[in-house]
């Protein structure tokens, strides 16, 4: 049975908050990734550099796969590899706009490497792009939660999950805030070589 459904996204821009939320208002279980990962004896590591446990992807994704759910499972993260695609019914991938982005990650208090590679990521929709090679594009639901309360992302999001609903928004940060996102890379860039 396919039952686990994907919020993923870059670190930041809302996966935690929307998924617990969104596994309340289904009645899903709701699980993150890392926090399983830790449980279970899968953190393999820790990346001093990132400030980040390091995975064993496999561990995590054959556990996954072993599962014999009660109830569907919202997975939170943005470390793809880690979820089994043949049980994933479907991915939501979260974007939000890297300004945006930018200031969380730095109210959140994250040095200005993880910063920049984040925003980078973000710019590139690396999570997209990762999700869509993982699980197949016809699973990948994309939203741009920059201008949407969590009332809409919830309501937006059980539609795809509930109703099938094919959901793609076309992002791509460069066309759409050109000089201003110009300007946001070359202060984070200046931030990582001037320490
Ligand atoms: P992630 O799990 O993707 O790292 P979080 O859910 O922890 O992201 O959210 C990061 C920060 O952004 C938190 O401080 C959270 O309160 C805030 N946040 C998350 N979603 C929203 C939203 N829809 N509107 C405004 N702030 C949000
Ligand atoms: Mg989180």
């Amino acid at each position: 049975m396919k039952s686990i459904i994907v919020v993923s996204g870059t670190p930041g821009v809302g996966k935690t908050t929307l998924a617990k939320l969104l596994a309340k208002r289904l009645n899903f279980n709701y699980i993150h990734i890392g926090e399983l990962a830790k449980r279970i004896g899968a953190v393999i590591g820790y990346d001093k550099e990132r400030k980040a446990d390091i995975i064993d992807v496999e561990k995590v994704s054959k556990y996954l796969a072993g599962l014999k759910p009660d109830k569907e499972i919202i997975a939170d993260t943005h470390v793809v590899e880690a979820i089994p695609p043949e049980k994933v019914k479907k991915v939501i991938v979260l974007r939000l706009d890297p300004r945006k982005l930018y200031e969380r990650l730095s109210e959140r208090g994250y040095p200005a490497d993880k910063i920049a590679e984040n925003v980078e990521s973000e710019v590139l929709g690396t999570c997209y792009i990762d999700s869509v090679k993982h699980f197949g594009s016809d699973k990948v639901a994309q939203i741009d939660v920059t201008e949407k309360s969590i009332e809409e992302l919830i309501e937006i999001a059980s539609r795809i999950i509930t109703e099938n609903l094919r959901y793609n928004e076309d992002i791509d940060w460069a066309e759409k805030l050109g000089n201003n996102l110009a300007e946001l890379l070359t202060k984070i860039a200046r931030a990582r070589f001037h320490r």
